[in-house]
């Protein structure tokens, strides 16, 4: 079902190492934007919709050409890296509305805090510069144990942001062209924090490039990235997203920073139960040796891996959903964010799932981008005869979900969750 988008031999230019050595993987051909949902009545006021009448009309009363881009994703034969061809820019996919917020796993940052604490180079009076508001949460930490002088650049008067909906993709936009005027403005900085936005950036080696002008010659780098070494290697297709630009490995990673003269001074990547991140400590190199290239055999298994297994993945889990959806049994997801319009979008199971459940009140009345797959508040679970509910969570909203959510905890129907990674996978 995939196969007339597979037959590129088309050569692209590779973000990490610059050479045309990027080839296509896989293309997932023209794909809506996870953050726009389009709404089920688009001729009146569209959250007064009621869930029957959204549910059968979801599929007649909707915005006709909501925009699209072209998901491909592609891995460099030179240094290993896998990252999107053409990702679309920041201006489309800054969310049209506003209100993003993003979870990023934060038990870690005790221990990177610790390190950062007790690594005698960077001294307490030493300025420590955070790029967006998800490096606030360390730098206050490090500021609880001595460091006088953080700040965290803010969008608006730092970076000159006034666009209504703008996060990281925006973010790591504006540090790659104001880095010489920031660096002006606030000196050297002998920290820079700068985590869950290097995969997004566009630009990489600009970005880098920016944040090494932000340190000076003198000053460390505390990088943060997913380690997606894990998602390749159990075929986590609905880890892809339009914003995640990129998807290092410890290995790809390790390079990358090599490639941008980089030396590590610490490589820690820390485990959860559905994500990794890796996070490093680097500073500029005195000297720059050439890198060499010799692609490694495991890492290009697990990228062949990926590569190979779509189709058989997509079916796999079609089959698991069609043995639950029997008579007037429903299947449900919970959560509307970018990982369930993956999950629904790419392995093509548009017609497997019947609504999509999230209490968030801005997006009721809305259907998931691609899919149009009504969204519907929790209640839906007890009054829509729901026989599976595939959690699409991330595992600390999946924890505060079935413990505090009384419609779900009552709810009788079985419950698994999208990623392969997690022991009630709907996979097994
Ligand atoms: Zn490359």
């Amino acid at each position: 079902m995939y196969k007339e988008y597979m037959a590129s031999e088309e050569d692209f230019r590779c973000v990490v190492c610059l050479e045309r050595t990027l080839k296509v993987l896989l293309d997932f051909g023209d794909q809506p934007f996870s953050n726009r949902f389009v709404p089920l009545n688009n001729t009146g006021d569209s959250t007064k919709s009621s869930f029957r009448e959204a549910t059968s009309h979801a599929h007649h009363r909707i915005n006709p050409s909501p925009p699209q881009y072209r998901l491909r994703v592609g891995s460099c034969i030179s240094c290993l890296t896998v990252q999107l061809i053409d990702p679309p820019p920041p201006n489309l996919v800054r969310v049209p509305n506003g209100g993003v917020t993003y979870t990023e796993p934060e038990q870690h940052l005790d221990d990177v805090a610790d390190f950062i604490c007790s690594f005698t180079p960077i001294g307490k009076s030493s300025q420590i510069l955070g790029l967006s508001p998800i490096d606030g949460r360390l730098l206050q930490k490090l500021k609880n144990c001595g460091f006088s002088e953080t700040v965290v650049l803010r969008t608006k008067e730092d970076l000159h942001i006034g666009e209504v909906g703008a996060g990281i993709e925006t973010i790591q936009e504006r540090v790659t062209r104001q880095a010489e005027e920031l660096h002006e403005r606030l000196g050297a900085s002998r920290l820079v924090v700068a985590r869950a936005i290097v995969e997004h950036s566009h630009d990489l080696q600009g970005f880098l490039s920016a944040l090494k002008t932000l340190a000076g010659a003198d000053g460390y780098l505390l990088l943060e990235v997913p380690d997606c070494e894990r998602d390749l290697h159990l075929q986590e297709y609905s880890s892809l997203w339009e914003e995640h630009t990129i998807y290092f490995t410890k290995h790809t990673l390790g390079r990358c920073l090599e490639l941008a003269g980089l030396e590590t001074v610490r490589f820690k990547t820390y485990t959860y139960p559905y994500e990794s991140i890796s996070s490093v400590l680097v500073k500029s190199k005195s000297q720059t040796r050439p890198v060499s290239l010799m692609p490694l055999q495991a890492e290009r298994e697990l990228i062949n891996g990926f590569k190979d297994s779509l189709q058989a993945v997509a079916q796999q889990c079609r089959k698991r959903l069609k043995s639950f959806r029997v008579g007037n049994n429903k299947i449900a997801v919970f959560g509307a964010g970018h990982l369930a319009v993956s999950f629904i979008n790419l392995l093509q199971l548009t017609d497997c799932i019947d609504l999509v459940i999230d209490d968030n009140p801005l997006k009721q009345g809305l259907a998931m981008p691609g899919s149009l797959i009504p969204i519907v508040p929790s209640s839906a679970l007890q009054t829509e005869n729901v026989r599976l509910c595939l959690l699409s969570l991330s595992y600390d909203s999946e924890i505060k979900v079935s413990t505090k959510n009384q419609v779900f905890r009552s709810f009788a129907g079985e419950v698994r969750s999208i990623f392969r990674a997690s022991p009630n996978s709907i996979f097994q």
